[in-house]
C-alpha cells in the first residue's frame, strides 16, 4: 500500500473517505496516516509542489476535522457535554480554516465534511449555554508563524494570514499581549469560555446547565453520521404545565409582562419556544419523537 508517490496520497484519500466505517479508525491507523502526510509534505516541499503541499495541509485537517467530530458525538454519548462543546467550536474554527483552500467536486461530499459541518451546527443549536466570558486586549507584538518576524499593518512580511506556505498555515501568534478587560456576551468571537457557576464553598465550578435537549438528539442516533434535522418553533403549551407560576408573576413565555395580562387569557395556553426533531433512523425504543423544553 505503500506504494508509489501518488499511491499514498490515493490511500489517505481511501482513509479519510471511510469514515463512516468505525473498525477503520482507530489512534493506530491515524498515526500511519499522520506519519505518511508528514514525509510526504516534506518531499512536496523539496520538490517546491506548492499544490500538493496544500493538498497535504487539507488531508491532515480533514482527519482532524473527522476525528474531533467522533469524539463530539461520543462525549455527548457519554455526558460530558462541555467537553463535547469544546471539541465541536475546535471543528468550527477548523471548517473555517479548510474552507478557502478545500474545494470539494460540485454536490459530492467524499469526507463528510458537509455533514459535518451541517450536523456541528445543529448540535451547537441546541446547546444551553447562551452567555460566554469575552475578553478584550490590546495585541501589542504579533508574529508571523511562517517567517517568525514581528508584524503589524505598517510592517507586513509579505505572508498572509490564513494562506498555506511549504503546507503550513501562516497565523499571527500574539506574542505580547495587554488585557483590557473581560466582557460577558452573547456572541463572542471564540465560544469555549462558558459561564459557569462558582461555588465558593466547595471552591468549585458546578456545570448547572440543563442539557435535555441535547441528550434527546444524542440518545435519537446510534451512530456519529445518521442524519437529522432541528426545527425551533413558537407554540401554546397548556397552562397545567406552569402550575407553579402565579398569575402575578412575569410570564413564562419571556415578554416580560405579568402572567394574568399575557397568556393567562389564551385559553391555548402560553407561548413557547418548542423544538422538533426529524431523525433519518427509526428512533431508539422509549424515546417520544418530540421534546418540549423543561419549565423552569
Ligand atoms: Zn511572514
Ligand atoms: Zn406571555
Amino acid at each position: 500500500m505503500m506504494g508509489g508517490y501518488m499511491d499514498d496520497i490515493q490511500f489517505v484519500h481511501k482513509y479519510l473517505g471511510d469514515v463512516t466505517i468505525p473498525e477503520n479508525r482507530n489512534a493506530d491507523n491515524d498515526a500511519i496516516v499522520i506519519d505518511l502526510l508528514k514525509k510526504k509534505k516534506v518531499e512536496a516541499v523539496q520538490k517546491n509542489d506548492q499544490e500538493l503541499a496544500k493538498q497535504i495541509w487539507c488531508y491532515e485537517h480533514i482527519l482532524e476535522i473527522q476525528n474531533n467530530y467522533l469524539s463530539a458525538f461520543q462525549k455527548m454519548k457519554d455526558g460530558l457535554y462541555y467537553d463535547a462543546w469544546v471539541l465541536l467550536e475546535r471543528v468550527e474554527i477548523d471548517l473555517h480554516n479548510l474552507e478557502p483552500h478545500f474545494r470539494q467536486e460540485y454536490k459530492s461530499d467524499p469526507f463528510l465534511i458537509n455533514f459535518i459541518e451541517k450536523h456541528s451546527k445543529q448540535f451547537q443549536s441546541i446547546y444551553p449555554y447562551k452567555l460566554f466570558f469575552s475578553p478584550a486586549y490590546l495585541q501589542l507584538e504579533k508574529v508571523c508563524s511562517i517567517c517568525k518576524r514581528v508584524v503589524s499593518i505598517w510592517n507586513p512580511c509579505g505572508h498572509k494570514k490564513g494562506d498555506i506556505y511549504d503546507g503550513e498555515m501562516c497565523v499571527h501568534r500574539i506574542t505580547k499581549v495587554e488585557l483590557l478587560e473581560v466582557s460577558i456576551v452573547p456572541n463572542p468571537v471564540q465560544k469555549y469560555s462558558v459561564l459557569f457557576t462558582y461555588e465558593s464553598e466547595s471552591e468549585k465550578h458546578v456545570d448547572q446547565y440543563d442539557y435535555g435537549i441535547v441528550k434527546y438528539a444524542i440518545d435519537g442516533l446510534r451512530k456519529p453520521f445518521d442524519a437529522w434535522e432541528v426545527r425551533w418553533m413558537r407554540t401554546r403549551h397548556p397552562h397545567n404545565l406552569f402550575s407553579h407560576v402565579s398569575n402575578e408573576d412575569d410570564c413564562p413565555c419571556g415578554s416580560g409582562k405579568k402572567y394574568k395580562n399575557c397568556c393567562l387569557p389564551n385559553p391555548r395556553g402560553v407561548l413557547r419556544p418548542h423544538v422538533e426533531f426529524l431523525f433519518s433512523t427509526p428512533l431508539p425504543e422509549g424515546l417520544p419523537p418530540i421534546v418540549y423544553p423543561e419549565y423552569k
